[in-house]
């Protein structure tokens, strides 16, 4: 007998991860159900698309059986990755694989939300659920949402994000602030907005490093360009100083005092984007450890938040819905299913973790469009010519 029967499954977080897992348990039979804040399936999904990779976020799509839906949606126009200097001049261009071993398709994160949440029965995901907290009762977990409902769970999955509520309930640790931020951006029409950069993103993506600050960008199926501002700054203040910013002359402003010596290429991202946010990265500690629970657990972001500088965050939350569905069906003992999944998962984001902070400090190094052109240019050197790395995230 699995150690899932006849128990109630509680996922909180409907995003990549959590929804990832509900379709494993799904297939194993189990009883579960995802708690989402959004409230409802059309809530728009936002953010940079997302590459998977072949031995995490894409091994997990085919064991929940949607490698087909993943191929029939994801983006081979997000192909390249231009790397441009502060004045726009281009330093390098990367093609992306897209077939082989070490290939990294690009999906947009609404189509990766839809093919998961089509894959499960109607009433799996329980939409407008904001879990405010958590509690042990007796042999239970008790789940308190924002909306007053109560549910008691036999098992309850932590896949709300980097501000989990439920991580609390598995460990004091929490993350950290990094010292960067991002500020994100979307310009609407680009084509017709912001013409050059339309023309230099050659309908693709591009990094722009330099001087400790990056600018990130890339296009999206309705035309329009996702753009993140990144930079070393306090988060209070930093906040403070952006928000500020309203018209589109303080918002050029903000963007000539942060980002000094840059060329006013870069400007009309800034005047003309429908909002400016700003986005303070976090990061667990590499080393962290904390004894397992028996009935309660994390995946992804709220287990391990990171830098986007790897582009593995979206894999390895898909790569531990993986190996925690796949544990939870061959273990005899539930708490010991949960066990083996920590140990796992905690030793692979111990590297993960320090790779990822490694390339962040690359990033936002003085000198860091020599180093990460050096870093791209040397996986067009391998012998396959095929990307074997961890590069950025693709913004
Ligand atoms: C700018 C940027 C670019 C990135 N690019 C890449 C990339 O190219 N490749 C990559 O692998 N990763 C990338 N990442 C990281 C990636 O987005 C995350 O690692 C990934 O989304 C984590 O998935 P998740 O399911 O764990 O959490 P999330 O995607 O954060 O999903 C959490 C879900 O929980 C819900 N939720 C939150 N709180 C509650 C609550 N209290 N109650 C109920 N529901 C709640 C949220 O609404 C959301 O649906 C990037 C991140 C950023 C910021």
């Amino acid at each position: 007998m699995s150690v899932i029967e006849g128990k109630r499954i509680a996922i909180i977080g409907g995003g990549p991860g959590g929804l990832t897992l509900a379709r494993l348990l799904h297939l194993q039979g189990a009883d579960v159900h995802v708690y989402e804040r959004d409230q409802n399936r059309d809530a728009r999904v936002q953010g940079s698309a997302l590459d998977l990779h072949e031995h995490s976020g894409l091994a997990a799509l085919k064991a929940a059986g949607l490698l087909e839906q993943f191929w029939s949606n994801y983006r081979p126009d997000l192909n390249l990755l231009r790397l441009a200097d502060p004045q726009g001049n281009i330093l390098h261009e990367h093609p992306r694989a897209t077939s082989g071993e070490h290939q990294r398709p690009e999906i947009e994160r609404g189509p990766l939300r839809d093919l998961l949440l089509d894959s499960l029965p109607p009433d799996t995901v329980q939409w407008d659920q904001k879990l405010d907290s958590a509690q042990f009762s007796g042999a239970q977990v008790a789940l308190q949402f924002a909306g007053g409902e109560r549910v008691l769970a036999d098992l309850a999955i932590g896949a709300d994000g980097a501000n989990s509520r439920l991580r609390a309930l598995v460990t004091p640790i929490c993350p950290q602030y990094v010292g960067v931020s991002l500020v994100e951006g979307i310009v609407p029409d680009a084509k017709e907005t912001v013409p050059a950069l339309w023309s230099l993103l050659k309908g693709s993506a591009l990094i722009a490093l330099g001087s400790g600050r990056t600018l990130g960008m890339g296009t999206k199926p309705d035309g329009s360009i996702l753009f993140y501002a990144g930079l070393k700054s306090s988060d209070a203040e930093g906040r403070r100083s952006l928000d500020q910013a309203a018209s589109p002359e303080q918002r050029i402003a903000w963007f000539r005092t942060n980002f000094p010596g840059w060329s006013a290429l870069w400007e009309p991202l800034f005047s003309t984007a429908a909002s400016l946010v700003w986005r303070p990265l976090l990061v667990c500690p590499a080393n962290q450890q904390w004894e397992a629970k028996p009935n309660v657990t994390l995946l992804g972001d709220a287990a391990h938040v990171m830098p986007p500088y790897a582009g593995e965050g979206v894999n390895m939350a898909m790569l531990d819905a993986l190996v925690l569905a796949q544990l939870l069906a061959a273990e005899s003992n539930l708490a010991q299913a949960i066990a083996a999944y920590q140990e796992e998962m905690l030793a692979r984001m111990r590297q993960m973790t320090e790779d990822t902070m490694m390339n962040t400090e690359m990033f936002y190094a003085h000198n860091a469009a020599d180093q990460v052109v050096s870093l791209f240019r040397s996986f067009a050197n391998t012998a396959s010519g095929e990307d074997t790395s961890r590069p950025a995230a693709q913004l």
